[in-house]
Formats: C-alpha cells, structure tokens, sequence
C-alpha cells in the first residue's frame, strides 16, 4: 500500500559554514526520492563542539543564503529556536506535529550513519521517520553497527519509501563531494578568493562578518 503524504526530507547538521557537500546532496535527494521540499536544520549547540565567534544565527543566515535561489530547499528553524543541545529524535517528535500531513525522511551523510547506534533514542528515530544516507568519500566503509542495521532495514531504491511504513533505510548512490567543513574552517583564514567548495554569497557574508578568520 501507498503512501498518500507527500515526503519532507529533514537535513540536520551544524553547517559551519554550509558548503556545496551539504547543498548539492540536499538537492539530489529532493529530485531523487522525489521529496516536497528538503528543509536544512542547522542545530543550536552541537553536542560535541563549538565554533568560536560563529553564532547560530550566523550559520542559519549562510544557510538562507546559500538556497535563496532553490524553492525546493528551506530552512527549518526548530533547533535554534531551542536554549539546549540539539537531539534529532527530540527534534522529529517536534516536526512530526509541525508536519502531520507529512512522511518525515531523515537525510545524513555516512559518516554521521556510521555513528547512528550512538545517537540519543536513535530507535524512536526510526520511529518517526525514515533515512537517507548519502555516501561521502573517505567514508565509505559502514561501520559493523550500520551494517547490521542496514541489514535489517535497508531498501534497494527510493520508489521503496513511498510504501506505507517508517524506519526504512536507504543507501544512496549520490555524486561524491569531497567537500568537508572542517577542512574548508581550517583553510578559510588563508583565503583571498571564494574557494569552489562555497556558494560566492555564502563566501560574502564570511567576508563581511569577518567569521572564520
Ligand atoms: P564537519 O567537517 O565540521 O564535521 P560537515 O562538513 O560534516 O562538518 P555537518 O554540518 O556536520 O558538516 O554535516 C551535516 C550533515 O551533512 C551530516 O549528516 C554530514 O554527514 C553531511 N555531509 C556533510 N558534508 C557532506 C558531503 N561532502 N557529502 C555528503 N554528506 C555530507
């Protein structure tokens, strides 16, 4: 049996700073899998660092910017809207009452998938939405625990998510972006000219804020 709603895909991550990785994957998923909009969902803190001088609103502004020209793309506020770390199961809970005329697919990189099984309440994650893992190069090994997951779990192609159900897995074959934010951090200070990781509007408003440097 189908499912009748359409698909909101769910981008969670730090963007700091958001590059061409985060926005051609947001855009090849959305096409891909068919989805209504992809929404990018810069978290408040991350759970595990912060970038000196860099705000959240700064990181969401970037964002904005950098899909200004794509209606297929927006940005979802909800993390930063929170005084708290950011936990995508508390979030999906949140977005499936925001939402509850959607089906929710949650988008990462496999990087991020290969830790999943470490992630607070990552089963009611499963619950409440789908994934969609994006293959990234110098990551492409899964981790024992995503394998035993995907096992479970995986579907072979993205019609499989418009059946009705949750908790679907699927591994996609996107174009590789060796693109990666820390990297593009540590070599920003250095920069006289947008590098061809950043969309030139996102590089601007480095520029003018002075961040990064
Ligand atoms: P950092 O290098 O600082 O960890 P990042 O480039 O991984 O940053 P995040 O904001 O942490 O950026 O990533 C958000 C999501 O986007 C994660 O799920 C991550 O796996 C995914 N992602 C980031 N860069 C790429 C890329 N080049 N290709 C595919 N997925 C990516």
């Amino acid at each position: 049996m189908n499912n009748a709603n359409p698909m909101l895909g769910i981008f969670g991550g730090t963007f700091d700073p958001i590059h061409y990785g985060h926005l051609r994957c947001a855009l090849h998923v959305q096409q891909r899998c068919q989805l209504e909009q992809v929404r990018l969902m810069p978290c408040h803190l991350p759970a595990h660092r912060a970038s000196p001088g860099v705000s959240a609103r700064q990181r969401a502004d970037m964002v904005r910017l950098a899909i200004a020209d794509y209606p297929q793309l927006a940005l979802e506020p909800l993390e930063l809207q929170q005084h708290r770390p950011s936990y995508s199961a508390v979030s999906l809970a949140q977005l499936a009452v925001k939402y509850p005329k959607h089906q929710l697919v949650f988008i990462l990189g496999m990087d991020a998938f290969n830790h999943f099984t470490h992630w607070h309440r990552w089963q009611q994650i499963l619950q409440l939405a789908d994934l969609i893992v994006c293959q990234r190069p110098e990551h492409l090994t899964l981790s024992t625990e995503s394998q035993a997951l995907l096992l479970q779990r995986q579907v072979q192609q993205a019609a499989d998510l418009k059946l009705a159900g949750k908790g679907r897995i699927l591994l996609l074959d996107n174009p590789l972006q060796a693109i990666s934010a820390t990297e593009l951090r540590q070599s920003l200070p250095a920069l006289t000219a947008c590098p061809d990781w950043l969309p030139p509007a996102v590089w601007n408003y480095i520029r003018q804020h002075k961040l990064y440097s």
